[in-house]
């Protein structure tokens, strides 16, 4: 594995000096690389990553444990709603010598003295996350009537159905129902109903609207 002597998150292991049970205790501060975390939630990148953790020399390589803190930012899997968040998260990985017989695919490597952190934080982080996050546990997510965030809105209800495209079908089929006196809404009979359509109507608008507003 090649590790970036420039990468924030690659460390040099030199003054361990391959003593087994030497140990080093470190802290650093490295921006956050790309795609830190999962498709809804993750660390935004350049953002800190806080690391605290030890070095420690053992027979194959070098032992690699800490915490890594940072912030994270993310889209509700129930709402849709973006929330802040952290995660402080613990991590440990043997990184074995460039020349241990180790198999490539079961051990992280040490390029020459140096460890690059990245590859541990980033699976730790990963697994740490949440595969469903959510804005706060009690999420309600969206009517599914109308799609107003139910947080919002809290005892949401509709007594009756006022689905939109209903009530564009009811409105049509007064309107052909009065074909016989010679025009539609011709009467106060039939404007009357047309207008309580219209009514329910612009509510389900109004629920819609706020939940374009809760995307942005
Ligand atoms: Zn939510
Ligand atoms: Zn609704």
């Amino acid at each position: 594995m090649r590790a970036d002597p420039r990468s924030p998150f690659v460390v040099n292991t030199h003054d361990l000096g391959r003593r087994p049970g030497s140990m080093r205790t470190l802290q650093l501060s490295a921006p956050a690389p790309a795609d830190l975390g999962t498709e809804l939630l993750g660390v935004p990148v350049g953002s800190p990553v806080s690391l605290e953790f030890r070095l420690e020399s053992v027979m194959e390589g070098v032992l690699a444990s800490g915490t890594a803190r940072a912030s994270l930012a993310g889209e509700c899997a129930r709402c849709l709603e973006p929330f802040d968040d952290e995660i402080d998260v613990e991590f440990q990985e043997l990184y074995v010598y460039p020349e241990s017989d180790a198999e490539e695919d079961e051990a992280r490597r040490l390029d020459g003295d140096l460890l690059d952190l990245e590859p541990t934080v980033r699976d730790a982080v990963v697994l740490a996350l949440p595969f469903q996050p959510v804005c706060q546990p009690d999420c309600e997510g969206l009517c599914p009537d109308c799609g107003a965030r139910l947080l919002d809105d809290p005892g949401h209800t509709h007594d009756e159905d006022i689905d939109p495209r209903w009530s564009a079908l009811s409105a049509l089929r007064s309107g052909s129902s009065d074909s016989s006196t010679g025009g539609a809404r011709s009467t106060s009979r039939t404007t009357g109903i047309i207008s309580t359509d219209i009514e329910e109507t612009s509510v389900g608008r109004q629920h819609a609207d706020r939940a374009d507003e809760d995307e942005e």
